[in-house]
């Protein structure tokens, strides 16, 4: 199992439970300690109130039927189902590749240094600070490039920033704008669950430009450069463009994409027994998108694949991912709207998006609470 992150830990940790450790499950993760970013927009707003209180140490998490390398993967062979870590080489019956998406500002030059970037930790927690101390100007998120992870995170991201600005009583005296490459929010999700976030971005007077895939910025004179326009910011909330980790794209897994096409029933490589879940996995759907990278459906697949392994070893039958997901969009207030349905509908996903309200909030905690806790997650949401 590679990677120790929402989808992986939680594969192990199944597997070992499904197996009751009667074969060898190891987990490989660089990082001791697993940070969920779903905690990342609560980091800012404040409502976290230390990021450490929403990390779990990968090897308990795991339990003790897991055994947790604390080690770099460095080279991945899926022919030879062999990997290369910065402690030794193992080789496995089965491999499980869980590795997630990398955040790369470096491709768009002068995004590093300029965006407050609300996909890490440590960005999340400068934002909510440099936004406490906002007084007026232009606040402009940009999603740098798709695909991204948590499709629903840069309007819930508008929308909390605009509350906060609200609650201060600065609003007034900041235009807030968002950009990204998308024609629509949340583009898998179809076109009614797109139009109910714009209808709720424009009640909130947040400005919103589709197609605008930014190619630099330019932090002395605070402009974004796009390919078609240019916009000027005070502050730069960005969403950074994400990549397969390098020992993925060295080891021939991914396609044209640039992510592991796999069995979308299965989540099997084009290598036999060798698997990829989460992030880094790349499931084409009917209408030609792809399934958004999100937790929720990191979690399923990882069960989905330990079931499977399990089974060949005569434990309990095979089953098939259903495509079936759900997500809370946060919007202020201390209230979440719910989006939910099955992605692998033909011939489009079937998604609806119930409106915001204070009981999807408290769902939306309950779930953070879950994948932290390494529980399994409800198939339908709520
Ligand atoms: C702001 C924000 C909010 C979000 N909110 C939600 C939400 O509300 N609901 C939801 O469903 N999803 C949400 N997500 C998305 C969710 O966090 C991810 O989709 C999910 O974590 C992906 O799981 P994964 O297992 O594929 O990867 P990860 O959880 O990223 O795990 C990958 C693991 O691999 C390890 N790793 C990587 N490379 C190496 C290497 N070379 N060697 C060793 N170890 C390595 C990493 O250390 C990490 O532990 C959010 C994301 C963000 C950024």
């Amino acid at each position: 199992m590679l990677g120790g992150g929402t989808g992986g830990l939680n594969a192990a940790a199944e597997l070992a439970r499904l197996t009751k450790g009667a074969h060898r499950a190891v987990l490989v993760d660089r990082a001791t300690t697993s940070y969920e970013c779903v905690y990342n927009l609560g980091v800012m707003t404040g409502g976290v109130g230390d990021a450490r209180d929403v990390e779990r140490e990968i090897s308990m998490a795991a339990g003790e039927d897991v055994e947790f390398v604390n080690a770099e993967v460095t080279r991945i062979d899926p022919e030879g189902m062999l990997v290369e870590t910065s402690r030794g080489t193992l080789r496995g019956e089965r491999m499980v590749v869980a590795l997630g998406a990398e955040l790369a500002p470096e491709l768009v030059p002068g995004f590093k240094d300029a965006a407050f970037d609300v996909y890490e930790r440590e960005g999340a927690i400068r934002l909510g600070k440099a936004i406490r101390d906002f007084d007026g100007g232009k606040i402009a998120i940009v999603v740098a490039r798709t695909p991204f992870k948590c499709p629903a995170a840069p309007y819930e991201a508008a929308f909390l920033i605009d509350w906060l600005l609200r609650e201060r009583g600065t609003r007034d005296s900041v235009r807030l704008d968002v950009y990204t490459p998308e024609w629509q929010p949340m583009l898998a999700a179809g076109d009614e669950v797109g139009g109910k976030l714009v209808e709720i971005m424009d009640g909130r007077k947040i400005g919103y430009h589709t197609e605008h895939t930014v190619l630099k910025v330019d932090a002395g004179s605070r402009r974004l450069l796009f390919e078609t326009d240019e916009a000027d910011y005070d502050l730069l909330v960005g969403v950074p463009p994400h990549v397969a980790p390098k020992a993925v794209r060295e080891a021939g897994l991914t396609d044209s994409t640039g992510w592991v096409p796999v069995n979308p029933l299965t989540l099997e490589t084009r290598h036999p027994g060798v698997f990829a879940i989460g992030d880094v996995a790349s499931i084409r759907l009917h209408n030609g998108l792809f399934l958004p990278m999100a937790g929720v459906f990191a979690l399923q697949e990882g069960l989905v694949v330990a079931a499977n392994i399990a089974a060949e070893t005569g434990v309990g039958s095979p089953t098939g991912y259903t495509g079936e997901g759900y997500c809370y969009v946060e919007v202020g207030y201390g209230k979440a709207a719910f989006g939910s349905g099955n992605f692998y509908a033909s011939p489009a996903p079937k998604v609806t998006l119930q409106p915001p309200s204070e009981e999807h909030k408290r769902a939306k905690d309950e779930f953070a609470a879950m994948v932290l806790r390494s529980a399994k997650p409800p198939a339908h949401g709520r």
